[in-house]
């Protein structure tokens, strides 16, 4: 920890200037410039000070803000309900922690729905009367990008769904492994710029003006979060089947768990599990199942009360990103 007021107030300032280029260059360009475990360690340096010098805190520090700026060429969508962030831990003494922050807010143990982490972007789907009307990205979490004719080319995205209801379901837009490796090997034959991950690859392909681009290359998603599902849906995992039955692709590996022991083991399983998965993970995702508690709970500015993500430990050799200099 800083030694003095004046100290700690000179790393913030550095620490929010570097976190914010880089944040620029990931959700802004597609194009990161550091590990994301770089980032992730420089962003939890910048919590801990915040928390240790609650006088530095700031409206307009990366730790209160979702994303980037939406300044593409993109129509822009208001979101009705924001896109949040996710708090992130790194180990299992920081989800046990969530674990005991939750019981005290509610009272007791609760049940998790537990779903892999996927590393693409969010992307909110709109439907009236049954009918896509509107796809977005999750933007600053207030204002996102209209990606609606691009969303057509992505297979699994139903445009029309077996019933005619007006509703909102959200998850996350991705790039295959596969698909990724081949959208790489022809850029490198075409003498073009390669992407740096899947994540980056899916976001560069989603977020373009001509839908043609997006056509060509092989997008795919797992739809995780309803946003207004009808009466007698009181479940996360009860949301997700009934959203595999309206058609949308999910994801098969998300359990409900009654305990944290139960949840270690998901973690170990799938840490072995994630290299011969066809798309990457980055962690877990933990749940509070029911979602009436998921609303007691509510939301900070930036993340939801009620759910966590795991980070896995990088990778020993991860995908070389290129490094540039920066100045704060
Ligand atoms: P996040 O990506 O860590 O977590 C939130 C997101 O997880 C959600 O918005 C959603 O899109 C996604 N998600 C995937 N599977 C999900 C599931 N099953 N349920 C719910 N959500 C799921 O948070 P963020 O705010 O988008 O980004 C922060 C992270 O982005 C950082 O921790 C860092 O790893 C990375 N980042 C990296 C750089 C860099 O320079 N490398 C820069 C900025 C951010």
């Amino acid at each position: 920890m800083a030694e003095s007021l004046e100290e700690a107030k000179q790393e913030v300032r550095q620490l929010r200037a570097q976190l914010d280029q880089w944040a620029k260059a990931y959700y802004e360009q597609d194009a990161p410039v550091v590990e994301d475990h770089v980032y992730d360690e420089k962003y939890a340096r910048l919590l801990e000070l915040e928390a240790a010098y609650p006088e530095l805190k700031s409206a307009d520090s990366i730790t209160q803000r979702v994303g980037g700026e939406v300044n593409s060429d993109l129509p822009k969508v208001e979101h009705q309900v924001p896109m949040l962030s996710m708090g992130d831990v790194f180990s299992k003494e920081e989800l046990a922690e969530f674990d005991q922050r939750v019981q005290k807010a509610i009272g007791h143990p609760v049940a998790y729905n537990v779903e892999l982490k996927i590393d693409g972007l969010s992307l909110s789907l709109e439907y009236e009367e049954g009918r896509l009307k509107r796809a977005s990205t999750r933007g600053n979490g207030q204002v996102g990008e209209d990606v609606t004719k691009n969303v057509k080319y992505i297979k699994d995205v139903p445009q029309k769904l077996p019933k005619a209801i007006t509703t909102e379901v959200r998850g996350e837009c991705y790039m295959s492994k596969e698909a990724f490796a081949k959208l790489n090997q022809e850029r490198d034959e075409a003498g073009e710029s390669i992407f740096a991950n899947p994540r980056n690859a899916a976001a560069g392909s989603l977020r373009q003006l001509d839908p043609k681009v997006t056509k060509k290359r092989q997008l795919s998603t797992f739809i995780y979060t309803w946003i207004n599902p009808p009466a007698g849906i009181d479940s996360q995992h009860q949301a997700i089947c009934e959203m595999a039955k309206l058609g949308f692709h999910t994801n098969e590996n998300g359990r409900r768990l009654e305990n944290l022991a139960d949840v270690y083991d998901y973690i170990d399983e799938f840490t072995k599990k994630r290299d011969s998965l066809p798309y990457v993970i980055d962690g877990i995702v933990l749940k509070v199942d029911d979602l009436a508690l998921q609303a007691d709970l509510g939301n900070t500015v930036k993340v939801p009360r009620w759910e966590i993500a795991y980070k896995f430990p990088p990778e020993e050799e991860e995908t070389v990103v290129r490094e540039i200099e920066w100045t704060v």
